[in-house]
């Protein structure tokens, strides 16, 4: 099998060659940070309009970096969802474009399974096992038995923790993205000097919490600039190493009581964050308390990628399935279809 991957439901716009032997043959991602930066975050008519600009060279270049043409595609794959609806029309448009004119299957594809099937691209990993997927715009531990098989543990109540890295990185006045410059800053900070919360942690359960530890860490920073006129350096690398701790202490209890709820051989980290190396740290000591394997794949196929939609894409198509002309973009789209709500909010 080799699939064409289509992504587009953020920010990046990404395309990939994926065979069904696990190899990555291309991985085209063009970011539009640049296009946004001005704004404080995604603009949903600019990244759709982009998108719409981009997506036929980066299906071009996946292919051309590859060696592989139209007709040795098996198939084209697409995020159909979760995601800024423009960007997800606009993926789901150009590869039915492709797909018809080639005469290929189309399969789409839910972006959050994308990441929870990442493990098994990169390592080949056997189910079940547990996904905690953290990023800028998602929080949540899934159990993964099979390609359509998620069950949601539990996730965040308000923000994602790269939100809240990206928050905190804002009120400090350091550059976005946050995680990497709260990290760096943290490498010279004291992490016991602050008491930061870390709420949910006295109830049982999955649900995670960030909204609480960015409101603290606000009021820390505003009784430091009153009492002393200014923040100094030494304010800033404490407060970064004391949130970075906390979030960390979060991820790793709840991981541990996921683990203890759903015993698996296996936890796996997908999204930004997970490239922050306390939380990794964190993350290793409690699998390594229960003989648990942890696995974080390349960071690049952490992030969005065009590389796990293509994956995503032929785990589906080994089960049978395949999409026509009709498949539509899909704004909300639970991986736990039996565990969402009929009519609910968020992600
Ligand atoms: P999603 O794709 O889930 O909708 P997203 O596009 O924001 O969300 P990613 O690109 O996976 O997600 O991750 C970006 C987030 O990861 C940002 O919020 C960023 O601050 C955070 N991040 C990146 N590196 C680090 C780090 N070293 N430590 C903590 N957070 C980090
Ligand atoms: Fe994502």
């Amino acid at each position: 099998l080799i699939f064409l991957g289509l992504e587009s439901s953020c920010d990046d716009t990404a395309a990939a060659i994926v065979t069904g032997d696990r190899r990555i043959l291309s991985s085209v991602v063009s970011s539009q940070a640049d296009l946004h930066e001005d704004f404080g975050g995604v603009v949903p008519e600019i990244a759709a309009r982009a998108h719409a600009e981009r997506l036929d060279l980066a299906a071009e270049q996946a292919l051309s970096q590859a060696g592989v043409a139209l007709r040795d595609l098996s198939s084209v794959a697409v995020t159909a969802g979760p995601g800024l609806i423009g960007g997800v029309m606009a993926g789901v448009m150009c590869a039915k474009g492709i797909a018809a004119g080639a005469g290929l299957p189309l399969v789409g594809v839910n972006h959050l399974a994308g990441h929870a099937l990442t493990p098994r691209l990169t390592d080949g990993v056997a189910f079940p096992y547990l996904m905690l997927l953290v990023s800028g715009g998602h929080c949540q531990f899934l159990r993964v038995d099979g390609p359509e098989d998620f069950s949601r543990l539990g996730g965040t109540i308000d923000d994602a923790p790269g939100e809240a890295f990206d928050k905190l990185a804002k009120l400090l006045a350091l550059p976005q993205p946050g995680g990497p410059a709260v990290e760096a800053e943290a490498l010279r900070g004291d992490p016991d000097r602050f008491d930061l919360p870390r709420p949910l942690l006295d109830r049982p359960g999955c649900e995670l919490s960030f909204s609480g530890l960015k409101t603290a860490a606000l009021r820390l920073r505003d009784r430091l600039i009153a009492e002393q006129g200014g923040l100094r350096q030494t304010d800033r690398s404490d407060l970064c190493a004391a949130f970075q701790t906390a979030v960390a202490d979060i991820l790793a209890e709840k991981s541990r009581r996921a683990l203890a709820a759903s015993p698996v051989p296996l936890l796996a980290v997908a999204g930004g964050v997970a490239a922050n190396r306390v939380i990794r740290a964190a993350l290793e000591r409690v699998t390594g308390d229960r003989g648990v394997r942890f696995l974080a794949p390349p960071l690049p196929l952490c992030t969005d990628n065009g590389a796990m939609i293509a994956w995503a894409g032929i785990e589906r198509f080994r089960l049978g399935r395949r999409d026509g002309m009709d498949l539509a973009a899909r704004p909300r789209w639970p991986l736990d279809e039996r565990a969402a709500p009929m009519l609910g909010s968020g992600r």
